[in-house]
């Protein structure tokens, strides 16, 4: 059973898969590290501008570990979950300084490095270094509960060590390279999310799920758990030469080291706030709230637009803080949501 998914899978791909995406072109180690980390969690048409541009940026590992954090997020800006572009850079400067620029081959070299899992290592080993390895990324979880009608919610461990199992059993020593990229296209293709195309599909006469005519009711969803939400009032400051004050947001938490507008706290009055910073409001003025979902709560951003005085607030030595003209004076990435908040900003910086 095993082989016989593997052929049919490979005898699919020669004929239906995709054999021209970016990476799979001259497929290093860090072209494919590069794509598997964009595409967590990101489609594959979205990836493509981002994957290019960035490759035309930071062609290889040193480029990469050379480069400013500031300049990684700005080739992220939009993509959403920074920490994969934060452990892109980090891992770069490690393969410089402990590697030799040279990219690690074994399961337990690259699972060390920062923001390489289990499955994404095996995707590095299998597409690039062409060795046995094995992969369980959200596609491939997907065709095998669907195929082998696992029961259970995957992010849990008792499921996710079985699915490895059967990950391992179907993956052929032959032709590993091409069974990887294979598995996932099934999955990105015909056995999508919502509406599996079973007809077309090359594993339809053992597939389990499509027999009990549910293949939707596969991969087991997370138990639900309602999202806590929080809510944040964001200053927009701007002063007498339509500058915007603007701050580097701390590594650690939501949107680490990306440029956003300064949250009031919850228990500062305004013109506490802009009296500690030598500023005077003049006007104020609330604009629509905004609402943004993170996997782990919803934040809802209360924008207040507030024209000052005086430009005298300190900027910060280490330039965490900044005057800057809106939209094109960004001094590096910036979350999609405040991007947003920008563009509604733009016909007041043009008046
Ligand atoms: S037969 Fe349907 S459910 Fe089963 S693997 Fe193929 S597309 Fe997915």
């Amino acid at each position: 059973m095993p082989d016989s998914l593997a052929i049919r899978l490979l005898d699919w791909y020669d004929q239906h898969g995709r054999h021209d995406l970016p990476w799979q072109l001259n497929p290093t180690p860090y072209r494919v590290w590069i794509s598997e980390i964009m595409l967590q969690q990101t489609q594959v048409t979205t990836v493509i501008p981002y994957y290019q541009r960035f490759m035309s940026s930071f062609p290889d590992v040193k480029t990469l570990a050379d480069a400013t954090q500031d300049q990684v997020l700005a080739h992220w800006s939009g993509l959403g979950y920074y920490a994969r572009a934060r452990n892109l850079h980090k891992t770069a400067q490690i393969i410089q300084q402990q590697h030799k620029l040279r990219f690690p081959e074994s399961q337990e070299d690259l699972e060390a490095l920062p923001g390489i899992g289990r499955s994404t290592a095996g995707a590095i080993r299998a597409l690039a270094h062409k060795q046995y390895a094995v992969i369980l990324d959200g596609n491939v979880k997907r065709v095998l509960c669907r195929h082998d009608a696992v029961p259970g919610w995957p992010g849990k461990s008792a499921v996710a060590k079985g699915l490895w199992q059967v990950a391992e059993d179907y993956t052929p020593k032959q032709r590993v390279d091409d069974y990887t990229q294979a598995i996932m296209d099934l999955g990105a293709t015909l056995c999508t999310r919502t509406k599996p195309r079973c007809d077309d599909c090359p594993l339809q006469t053992t597939c389990v799920a499509k027999a009990q005519g549910n293949p939707s009711a596969y991969p087991e969803k997370k138990p639900p758990k309602k999202k806590p939400q929080r809510e944040e009032t964001m200053l927009l400051m701007v002063n007498e030469e339509r500058q915007w004050l603007m701050q580097r947001r701390p590594e650690k938490g939501i949107w680490g080291g990306l440029w956003s507008f300064p949250v009031l706290e919850q228990d500062i009055v305004l013109e506490v706030y802009l009296a500690a910073r030598g500023l005077k409001a003049q006007s104020q003025k609330a604009l629509p709230p905004l609402t943004h979902q993170f996997s782990h709560f919803g934040l809802t951003i209360k924008p207040l637009e507030v024209r000052v005085s005086t430009t005298r607030v300190q900027e910060q030595h280490d330039g965490s803080s900044q005057w800057v003209s809106l939209p094109q004076g960004l001094p590096g990435g910036v979350p999609a949501p405040i991007t947003r908040l920008i563009e509604q900003l733009k016909p007041a910086t043009t008046t």
